[in-house]
């Protein structure tokens, strides 16, 4: 069955230092509890190597916010799959919508770094979600299926099930403005039934799908304890390690 994951995304925040001293809070935090989900930090490129040598890995994941479509060569200012994976990390978070708005990152693009991720023994946590006025003009289940179909649907059975999916509605991102859990539940209702149509029941049951967006210790419980919701994409509140582990204890 599906595994539960918390996955805190820091995005571009934090200090080497600052970041390590964080990840060892919530690493610290960790010893005294047995979550009932995965954990996992997402952290800036120049704090991996370093934060992988503070955490006790079997406990807490790691993972980069986002990884280069090639390989290697002449790309200034890219990181790679490789490259993140030589650090420790096992997780990269990819096609976050601020990846998608700010930096263009399509489809097409996406598809290349799911298999760079992949190959690297990366595992992919993969975002997908409308802006506000798809959310209200009501094409949002639409939206989220041609991304999906796009950039995951060609891959087997046995891909595929590598893949975690997290649902962020990008007009609930950083705003305080959370989806309700009806409003969660019933895309991420959408989003297996895709995923069973395509790949068939056992892999859409085994698929975990993450909520992200305004996710806090105050409205997570509600949100986990939908059939369908396995756990959450943590931004701004992943950045304090109490309100991040208010979150994990959730479940
Ligand atoms: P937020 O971000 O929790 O700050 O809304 C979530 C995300 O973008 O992953």
């Amino acid at each position: 069955m599906r595994k539960n994951v918390v996955a805190g995304n820091w995005k571009m925040n934090t200090t080497l230092q600052e970041g390590v001293a964080l990840a060892k809070e919530v690493n610290e935090a960790l010893c005294g509890v047995t979550p009932k989900c995965d954990v996992v930090i997402c952290t800036p490129f120049t704090h991996l190597a370093s934060v992988n040598a503070v955490i006790d890995t079997n406990k807490l994941g790691l993972g980069a916010e986002n990884c280069a479509d090639h390989k290697s060569g002449a790309y200034t200012g890219e990181v790679s799959a490789p490259m993140v994976a030589s650090t420790g990390a096992t997780y990269v978070i990819l096609g976050h919508s601020e990846r998608r708005q700010y930096y263009g990152e399509t489809s097409e693009i996406l598809k290349e770094k799911v298999a760079l991720a992949l190959e690297n023994n990366l595992t992919p946590i993969f975002c997908i979600g409308e802006v506000l006025a798809e959310r209200e003009d009501g094409s949002y289940n639409e939206v989220v299926k041609k991304q999906i179909e796009e950039a995951l649907f060609h891959l087997s059975a046995e891909e595929f099930g590598k893949i975690i999916l997290a649902y962020e509605p990008v007009w609930a991102i950083g705003t305080g403005k959370t989806a309700t859990p009806e409003q969660a539940e019933d895309m991420h209702a959408h989003i297996r039934n895709l995923i069973a149509e395509r790949y068939g029941k056992e892999v859409a049951d085994n698929t975990s799908i993450l909520y992200g967006g305004s996710c806090k210790p105050s409205n997570a419980k509600e949100l986990f304890a939908k059939p369908d919701i396995d756990g959450g994409l943590i931004g701004g509140a992943a950045l304090d390690a109490a309100s991040f582990m208010g979150i994990v204890t959730a479940f």
